[in-house]
């Protein structure tokens, strides 16, 4: 049965995306090398910043977060300190990796149901003038709100901090110049807003920035630095690569530019919201963000309140039916996501409504 997956990722993907993996590659094949170079140089296009102007495409293989600790543990040095701006799950996820490779660095913690304020950032770094990095989540998948990032980047530039960003659920679904929000990493993985299958992530990084961590990392397989230098030099991966999933990616590519680049695809993802909102609200759901807050990629519905709401029998209920929805992550409320990301289209989200509505008849 075919399902269509409402989750943050994996998420659904073209029939198209997932026959570019029908033919085995080898690691050294012209067609995985020049897949490979397609791919490093369309992320930094899709992000404004070409090589050319003194950014690099660093392809790590794992999930999202294996990206995200190669960033934080290779470029901050032993003498740096981290800032770590969360209100989260995924904000507390890079303090969890601050602390296991020891780095020094100091969390700011904001509600889940607030963004991060850039001026309680700004206050921070006035009083704490030892901090070098500072590092945040784009769209906070927890809840489905956008922190600020851009407010935030001007801020780490007037203090020159070098700014890290998790953009993971967010990049390729909603328009971003690193340049101009000053973001000096940027990491995302393959199986969110560009629509491939899983496999690695990505780090797009401020050369200048990323040259300086050579040879400070803390593990050999996420040393960031090597990493990028071993594609650079020979074009190859220094450990097996994802083949499938790069070919995958480049196909999700395509066909990204194909639907009329991120601007197009952020629309396609608001409709889908739009729809999502209005189903549920007149189903009688309660959204955990004020509307002000939230994003578009994904959204937190908390539990009903007067029916005898069992979130294991509705999870089954739906997915019988080819839905697959996303339990809460929210450590004050019972919530359940629903995310809108992926080959999903209006229609879809009508289906997922009347199923949901269906199921509380
Ligand atoms: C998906 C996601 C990650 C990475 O999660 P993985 O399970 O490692 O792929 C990191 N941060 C955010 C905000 C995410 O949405």
């Amino acid at each position: 049965m075919k399902k269509l997956l409402f989750t943050p990722g994996p998420l659904t993907t073209s029939r198209t995306v997932k026959e570019a993996m029908l033919e085995d590659v080898g690691s050294r094949d012209h067609s995985f090398v020049e897949a490979v170079k397609n791919v490093r140089n369309g992320l930094l296009r899709l992000a404004h910043v070409p090589k050319e102007e003194g950014y690099e495409c660093v392809i790590i293989q794992g999930s999202g977060t294996f990206g995200v600790e190669s960033v934080v543990s290779s470029v901050v040095g032993k003498n740096d300190h981290l800032l770590i701006l969360a209100n989260g799950a995924y904000g507390e996820r890079i303090v969890k990796m601050a602390n296991i490779h020891q780095l020094n660095h100091s969390v700011v913690r904001f509600e889940e149901d607030e963004i991060v304020s850039p001026e309680a950032a700004e206050k921070f770094l006035q009083s704490n003038p030892k901090t070098t990095h500072v590092a945040c989540i784009h769209s906070e998948t927890t809840t489905g709100l956008f922190n600020p990032v851009k407010e935030i980047g001007a801020i780490c530039k007037k203090f020159s901090k070098v700014f890290i960003v998790d953009a993971m659920s967010s990049f390729g679904g909603v328009e971003m110049d690193m340049k101009e929000m000053n973001i000096d990493f940027l990491v995302s993985s393959s199986n969110k807003c560009i629509e491939g299958v899983p496999g690695f992530s990505f780090a797009l990084c401020k050369k200048a920035e990323l040259a300086k961590a050579k040879g400070q990392a803390r593990s050999l397989s996420l040393d960031l630095y090597d990493q990028w230098n071993g594609l650079e030099t020979n074009g190859q991966f220094r450990f097996t690569p994802p083949t499938l999933s790069i070919m995958a990616f480049q196909q999700a590519m395509k066909e990204l530019e194909e639907e009329g680049g991120i601007k197009a695809r952020r629309q396609r993802y608001q409709s889908n919201k739009k729809i999502l909102d209005e189903g549920m609200a007149a189903l009688g759901f309660k959204q955990y963000l004020r509307s002000e807050i939230q994003g578009h990629i994904i959204t937190s519905f908390l539990y009903p309140d007067k029916r005898n709401f069992n979130f294991s029998d509705f999870y089954n209920a739906l997915n019988e039916k080819g839905f697959v929805i996303y339990p809460g992550k929210l450590s004050k409320a019972d919530a359940f996501r629903i995310g809108n990301i992926g080959q999903i289209f209006p229609d879809d989200v009508k289906a997922l409504i009347a199923a949901i509505k269906e199921y509380l008849q």
